[in-house]
């Protein structure tokens, strides 16, 4: 099955282990990160990267248990947020504004 990136449309990578399959983009512009895991076909997680011009930003989301996880650089705490966050792929910019919010405001 061929996946793309939702981000940059480029086929995503993907590592076949014995209970799931990750699939990643790794942009070779490092504009962002995508990767996702998939469990007999369902997808359990998903985790992006966006990086501007001074900061790195990190959003990933838990489908299965049904919660999303904010945070900014390598080392910041993760800010838990009790719903999915369903980010709009074509627009980046947006992306990463919705998670400063959610940084701002917890
Ligand atoms: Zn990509």
């Amino acid at each position: 099955m061929n996946r793309r990136c939702p981000i940059c449309k480029e086929k995503l990578s993907t590592q076949h282990m014995t209970d799931y399959v990750d699939y990643f983009c790794n942009a070779k512009d490092n504009s962002h990160h995508y990767s996702d895991r998939l469990v007999k076909g369902q997808k359990t997680m998903m985790k992006i990267r966006v990086t501007g011009p001074k900061d790195k930003l990190f959003l990933m989301v838990n489908y299965k248990d049904k919660y999303s996880e904010i945070w900014e650089g390598a080392e910041s705490a993760r800010i838990r947020v009790d719903q999915i966050v369903n980010p709009n792929y074509d627009d980046m910019e947006a992306l990463a504004n919705k998670i400063k919010t959610y940084l701002v405001f917890s």
